[in-house]
């Protein structure tokens, strides 16, 4: 149930886009910070609901369809801390280490979950993806990417999976 929306949010992403995501969830799980995503791949009739003061229909980056394409090109995602720890935590760390993986807050007052992609982020996530792949050939043949009916809270290791 979760899962399966959990996945549709995550396999909408842009393939690229995603690449950054896990790498920056990966380095913040390293660091102790527990975030979850909220949002990620809409599509214009999901965005359309969507309350309040997210962008309306096929104008969305989370996924609409002028504006990205669609299902699978979904370019930008909601993420906050969990109940109980101070939501902002996620905030700080991204503004201070996004650039790193091509991503930022573009509203930080107005929306502050809402994180896009800026900058050379296309080359980032190839390069990110060639560093994924080779490390995953090292390692031996372990997988810790989870199985579709894993409770884990590994947000990480979700989106790993979805990128597989
Ligand atoms: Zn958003």
């Amino acid at each position: 149930m979760g899962k399966t929306l959990q996945a549709y949010v995550i396999v909408g992403m842009d393939a690229d886009f995603r690449e950054l995501v896990y790498h920056a969830g990966k380095a913040m799980d390293a660091a102790g910070i527990e975030w979850t995503i909220v949002s990620g791949f809409r599509d214009d009739w999901r965005q359309s609901i969507a309350s309040g003061i997210k962008a309306s229909g096929g104008n969305s980056l989370h996924g609409g369809s002028r504006r990205t394409g669609g299902y699978g090109h979904g370019q930008a995602v909601d993420v906050t801390g969990v109940e109980d720890t101070d939501m902002s935590d996620v905030w700080k760390w991204i503004d201070a280490n996004g650039a790193k993986y091509g991503l930022y807050r573009p509203m930080p007052g107005y929306d502050p979950a809402h994180i896009q992609s800026r900058g050379e982020w296309r080359k980032l996530a190839a390069s990110l993806r060639q560093a994924r792949i080779k490390e995953a050939q090292m390692r031996p043949a372990v997988s810790e990417a989870p199985k579709p009916d894993d409770k884990s809270d590994d947000k990480a290791s979700v989106v790993a999976a979805a990128a597989q």
